[in-house]
C-alpha cells in the first residue's frame, strides 16, 4: 500500500491522480492532500478518501472546509509551511507535485528531502531551481518519476528501458508539441483571441494556466528547459516537432537510426500511473489506441516567429543562471494579465521577452537568489504591463 501527498488536489492533474487512487484502493491511499481556494471541490474530497491531513492556501478557506466536514477525522491546515509538512510525512511514500506554477517549489523540494518518491507534474519548480532541485534529487537519492506526458514519453524510451542501450547511443530527444490551438492562426487572428478561446485546447482539458502556456508554446519552452533538466542535455539536443494528434508523446533517436517512442491516447491519468507504480503498469481505464480510426499522424517544425516563447526559453536556459526563474515569473504575470483581459495574447510573450532581457542574470548558488529573481521578475513584468512598455 503506497501513501500518496497530493499537492493540487483539486486540479486537472489532481482529479486524474485521484481517479487511478480509487480504481486501485487495495494500492494506494490518500494519505494528504492540498488546494489553495477550492473549498467545495475539496469537501467532496475529503469525504470520499478521508485523508488524514489537507492543507488550503489560507485560513479563512481552511476554517470554511473544517466547519462544512466537522463530522470527519481529518486534520485541517493552511498556509506554506504545512504544506511542507504533508510533503515530509512519515505516512507519505509518494507526493505526487501537481500545484500550478513557482508556488509548488517548496513543498516539492520538501518531499525530495524527506526522501520519497517525487511525481513531478509541476514543471515549474524544475524550470525554475534547475541544477539546486537536481542537485537535492540526487543526494536525497530520491527516484523522480516525471508526469508531464512528453517527458513521461522520453523516460520510457531513454537506455534503461531499450535493452543494452546507453547515454552515448543517444542522438536526440524528440520532444513532440500539439501546436494548441492557434497552430494554423496568422499573428493577425492571434492579436484578438479572448482567454476562453486560448483555453480551449485540441486534445487535453487542462487547468487554465497551463492551457494559455499551449497555445503561446511556452508550455513547450518551459518543457524545453524541464527535459534539459531531467535527462541532463542542451536544447542543441532536443528537436521540438509539432504532432497536433497528441498520439506520440515524444521519442528518443538513437545513434543507428532507431527512434523509440511512446504512444496513447492524450489522457494523463496514463503517465499519472506510470508514475505511481513504476516499474510495474495498471489499468487506467482509459481507452486502448485505436490506431486504425486515428489512420494519420502529422508532423510539422514549430513556426518561432509566431510562437516566440519557444525561443525565448532556449535564451534563457543558455543565458542560465536566474534566466530560467525570470521567464517563468515572468510568464506567471503575462499569463494571468491575459486572463483578466489587461493584455492581450501576443503580449504574453512581448512581456517575456522584456523581462528576460531587462532583468539580471546571476549565478543560481542558492534558493534565496531564485526567490529573489522570481520577486524581482514579477515586479518588472508587472510594471511593463502597467506602463504598457512591452
Ligand atoms: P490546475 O490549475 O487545474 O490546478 C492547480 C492546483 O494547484 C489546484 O489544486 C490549486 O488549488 C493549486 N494551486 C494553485 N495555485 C496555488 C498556490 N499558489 N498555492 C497552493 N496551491 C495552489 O492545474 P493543472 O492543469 O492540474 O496543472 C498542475 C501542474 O501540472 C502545473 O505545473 C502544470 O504545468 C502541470 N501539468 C499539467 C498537465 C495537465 O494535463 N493538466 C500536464 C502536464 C503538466
Ligand atoms: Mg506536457
Amino acid at each position: 500500500m503506497q501513501g500518496i501527498c497530493l499537492l493540487g488536489a483539486t486540479g486537472s492533474i489532481g482529479q486524474s491522480t485521484l481517479d487511478i487512487i480509487a480504481q486501485h484502493p487495495d494500492k494506494f491511499s490518500l494519505v494528504s492532500a492540498s488546494a489553495n481556494t477550492s473549498v467545495a471541490k475539496m469537501v467532496d474530497i475529503c469525504r470520499q478518501f478521508q485523508p488524514q491531513r489537507v492543507v488550503m492556501g489560507s485560513q479563512s478557506a481552511r476554517d470554511e472546509l473544517a466547519l462544512l466536514c466537522a463530522d470527519l477525522d481529518i486534520s485541517f491546515e493552511w498556509g506554506e509551511s504545512s504544506l511542507e509538512s504533508i510533503a515530509a510525512d512519515s505516512a507519505v511514500d509518494q507526493v505526487m507535485a501537481a500545484i500550478m506554477g513557482f508556488a509548488g517549489l517548496k513543498p516539492t523540494l520538501s518531499g525530495i528531502r524527506a526522501g520519497k518518491r517525487i511525481l513531478l507534474a509541476n514543471k515549474e519548480s524544475l524550470v525554475t531551481a534547475g541544477k539546486l532541485f537536481m542537485d537535492e534529487v540526487a543526494n536525497h537519492n530520491v527516484c523522480l518519476l516525471p508526469i508531464d506526458s512528453e517527458h513521461n514519453a522520453i523516460y520510457q524510451s531513454l537506455p534503461q528501458h531499450s535493452a543494452g542501450a546507453h547515454k552515448q547511443d543517444v542522438d536526440k530527444i524528440i520532444l513532440t508539441a500539439s501546436g494548441g490551438p492557434f497552430r494554423t492562426w496568422s499573428l493577425d487572428e492571434m492579436a484578438n483571441v479572448t482567454p476562453e478561446q486560448a483555453c480551449k485546447h485540441p486534445n487535453w482539458s487542462m487547468g487554465q494556466k497551463i492551457s494559455i502556456d499551449s497555445a503561446s508554446l511556452m508550455n513547450k519552452g518551459l518543457e524545453l528547459i524541464e527535459a534539459c533538466w531531467l535527462f541532463d542535455v542542451t536544447p542543441d539536443e532536443v528537436d521540438v516537432v509539432v504532432h497536433p494528434e497528441s498520439i506520440i508523446h515524444s521519442m528518443v533517436s538513437y545513434r543507428d537510426g532507431s527512434v523509440i517512442s511512446q504512444m496513447g491516447n492524450p489522457d494523463m491519468k496514463i503517465p499519472i500511473a506510470y508514475g505511481m507504480t513504476w516499474p510495474n503498469r495498471i489499468e487506467t481505464n482509459v481507452p486502448p489506441l485505436n490506431l486504425t480510426e486515428i489512420a494519420r499522424l502529422n508532423f510539422e517544425s514549430p513556426d518561432l516567429r509566431r510562437f516566440p516563447n519557444l525561443q525565448l526559453a532556449a535564451d534563457a536556459w543558455y543565458l542560465g543562471g536566474t534566466a530560467m526563474a525570470t521567464l517563468n515569473a515572468a510568464n506567471e504575470i503575462a499569463v494571468a494579465s491575459f486572463l483578466q483581459g489587461r493584455i492581450g495574447f501576443l503580449d504574453i510573450a512581448r512581456v517575456n521577452h522584456k523581462v528576460l532581457h531587462q532583468a539580471e542574470v546571476i549565478p543560481v548558488n542558492d534558493l534565496d537568489v531564485v526567490f529573489a529573481a522570481d520577486v524581482c521578475a514579477r515586479k518588472l513584468a508587472e510594471a511593463c504591463i502597467v506602463q504598457e512598455t512591452f
